[in-house]
């Protein structure tokens, strides 16, 4: 994220920031797509933080629904004695509504408070559901390279966000592995149809089952549409077919993780809904888009079928948290999701993302150092490489994504950077994931502005390229 040299500012002093060295722009207040930072400049966050911002910043609506929670004096509760209108309706309005998971046979929600969470959560349900039916020799999980589920250790440990996981091996267990990531773009051969690419990652992951041995396996774990570590790369078409079917198959459950390009960012209610009919997941991990950045809100919906084991057998979920389904949390994000069904705005963002789709490729697909522009929704990146026809990426000490993230951020208007893109040491890319609700025009500017800041970029790399060649 931007960030500034430290100045010897008192209220930087006590705080833990990312960095001990640099401390990150301070904002005053924000509104809509618009952050305004205590040195005066007013950016325009094209990229929600971590495309978390569905709905922009200071919704009006949603201050009136956390007061009235608190008004109540419901501001908290413990899970295990009670609950509240707001969490039960919520969870009614992620089932049952026009929108809702139950069209897929997803039972229930469970509410925590961030993604990494319900990534630990889903591993865990997904174990219980085998050690219930005494299935206990499946200990196994299987996930990608280049996914991420988040920061705790059991995430940690099943993502492939290699950079993130360095210093911290020595909690890896041997019980997970990863194969290929769906990411045509660097990891499809010279020549591979995307019909090919589909079945070379299915009879890989079909192997790998195999030589795991399949009744070891717990769940195979992947995001939708790979968000932070590659920037919002799509499946190919036929792959996640293939996927719940290979898993079926061996009675291995799927956990989908749409903490990001979930909740309507992609243009549909889930993401999974474009990957083509009977795909469902096991378990569903959103959280991002859910609150909007209103509470550090998460959720799992479990399809029935894993809330039938627990049913016929202990009838609990052996799992809790002090702070989940947080009324207040709650309360905000029920709001946020009933503002987005009463606007319509997840078909917005479908809209909306069809003109960014055309603005990015209209003004990227020819310039000599943009491989790639994908996504789905309104949720897109674009990956730099230095040589469009190998698709070589640029050296890393290079840190292209993060110098152009600044570029554009001097410009006014934020997007998410990310490197080590292509295989956890080399890629760049960035990353826009505006709210649901952002005007044609803004997008336009943000798009603009993106093109003045790559101007910049090329002519600088144009600059120092001898040097780098000989270097
Ligand atoms: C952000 C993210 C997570 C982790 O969520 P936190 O709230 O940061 O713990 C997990 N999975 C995906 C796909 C994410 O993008």
């Amino acid at each position: 994220m931007p960030s500034s040299k430290v100045t010897d500012s008192p209220s930087s002093a006590a705080m833990l920031h990312r960095s001990v060295h640099h401390r990150p722009h301070e904002v005053v207040s924000a509104k809509g797509i618009y952050l305004t930072l205590a040195s005066g400049q007013v950016v325009i966050d094209a990229c929600g933080g971590a495309a978390v911002c569905c709905i922009g910043h200071g919704n009006e609506e949603v201050l009136e629904a956390v007061t009235r929670q608190m008004k109540t004096g419901a501001s908290y509760i413990h899970s295990m004695s009670y609950t509240t209108p707001a969490a039960e309706q919520l969870a009614e309005l992620l089932i049952h509504g026009p929108q809702g998971g139950a069209r897929f046979g997803l039972e229930k929600a469970l509410f925590v408070n961030s993604g990494s969470e319900a990534a630990d959560a889903a591993m865990k349900l997904a174990r219980q559901y085998f050690f219930e039916q005494g299935q206990t020799q499946r200990t196994k999980f299987v996930a990608r390279k280049q996914g991420f589920h988040g920061s705790t250790i059991g995430a940690m440990n099943i993502s492939s966000n290699l950079p993130r996981k360095v210093p911290f091996t020595c909690f890896q267990k041997d019980n997970v592995s990863w194969v290929t990531p769906a990411y045509a773009y660097q990891y499809s051969k010279q020549g591979e149809t995307e019909e090919d690419f589909t079945a070379r990652l299915l009879a890989e992951l079909d192997a790998h089952f195999q030589e795991l041995g399949p009744d070891t396996v717990v769940a195979f774990m992947a995001e939708t549409i790979l968000g932070a570590t590659s920037g919002c790369t799509t499946a190919p078409a036929g792959y996640f077919k293939g996927v719940r079917q290979i898993c079926d198959k061996y009675g291995i459950l799927l956990i989908l993780d749409e903490v990001m390009c979930g909740m309507g960012r992609s243009g549909t209610p889930f993401a999974f809904e474009q990957e083509g009919e009977g795909v469902v997941p096991d378990i569903l991990t959103v959280a991002k888009g859910l609150g909007g950045g209103y509470s550090p809100i998460a959720g799992l919906l479990v399809h029935k079928r894993v809330v039938d084991v627990l049913r016929k057998h202990t009838g609990s979920f052996n799992h809790g948290h002090t702070y989940q389904a947080h009324p207040v949390g709650c309360a905000a994000t029920l709001r946020v999701q009933q503002i987005i069904q009463r606007d319509g705005l997840i078909k917005v963002c479908a809209q909306r993302g069809k003109l960014l789709e055309s603005l990015l490729k209209k003004t990227f697909s020819d310039v000599k150092l943009v491989g790639d522009i994908r996504g789905r929704g309104l949720f897109w990146g674009i990956e730099f490489v230095q040589d469009k026809t190998t698709r070589e990426p640029f050296p890393p000490q290079m840190a292209i994504g993060v110098r152009y993230q600044s570029m554009v951020f001097d410009l006014g208007v934020a997007v998410y950077p990310g490197m080590a893109t292509v295989d956890g040491t080399k890629g760049d890319h960035v990353l826009l994931a505006p709210p649901y609700n952002v005007t044609e025009d803004e997008l336009r500017v943000i798009v603009q502005v993106m093109k003045r800041a790559y101007d910049k970029l090329e002519k600088e790399l144009d600059m120092v390229t001898p040097m780098v060649q000989t270097a």
